[in-house]
C-alpha cells in the first residue's frame, strides 16, 4: 500500500516505522506526515503520543478517534517546512471527506524539538 501521507513511498518505506515506535521521524516535516498517517489510520495513541504543551489543551482522545473514523482522508499538501534548530512549523493542506463532502484543513503548525524527538506543540 502507498503510504496515506502522499509521500509516493511505500507504506512500509515511510511512515511505518514511526507508527511502531521502531523509528522516531528525524525532522518535523516527517513527524506532521506521520500524524497526518496516524489520523488516516485512526492511530490515535500516536496521536496522543506525538503532541505537548498547546496541543493538548482540549485533546480528548475518545473524541479524536470517533472524528479521525468518521472522515476519509483524500490528500496531504505539505506547502511550507521551516526548520531552526529546536523549533519548525510545517504549513499544509489536508483534504478529507466529512458527510459526504470535502473538506479543506489549512494549518500553519507549530513543533519543537524535546530530548531529540520532535513533538507537536500547536498552530502559529
Ligand atoms: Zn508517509
Amino acid at each position: 500500500m502507498m503510504c496515506p501521507c502522499c509521500s509516493s513511498k511505500t507504506y512500509d518505506a515511510c511512515c511505518k516505522s514511526y507508527l511502531d515506535g521502531k523509528q522516531i521521524p528525524p525532522t518535523a516535516e516527517a513527524l506532521m506526515r506521520s500524524r497526518y498517517t496516524a489520523y488516516s489510520l485512526a492511530n490515535i495513541n500516536y496521536i496522543a503520543d506525538t503532541m505537548k504543551e498547546q496541543a493538548l489543551e482540549g485533546f480528548d482522545s475518545k473524541d479524536a478517534k470517533a472524528w479521525a473514523e468518521q472522515v476519509q482522508w483524500q490528500k496531504l499538501d505539505v506547502l511550507n517546512s521551516h526548520e531552526q534548530e529546536d523549533r519548525a512549523t510545517v504549513e499544509f493542506r489536508a483534504y478529507y471527506v466529512y458527510n459526504g463532502k470535502l473538506q479543506v484543513m489549512q494549518e500553519n503548525s507549530v513543533f519543537r524539538r524535546i530530548l531529540g524527538r520532535w513533538y507537536y506543540i500547536g498552530t502559529a
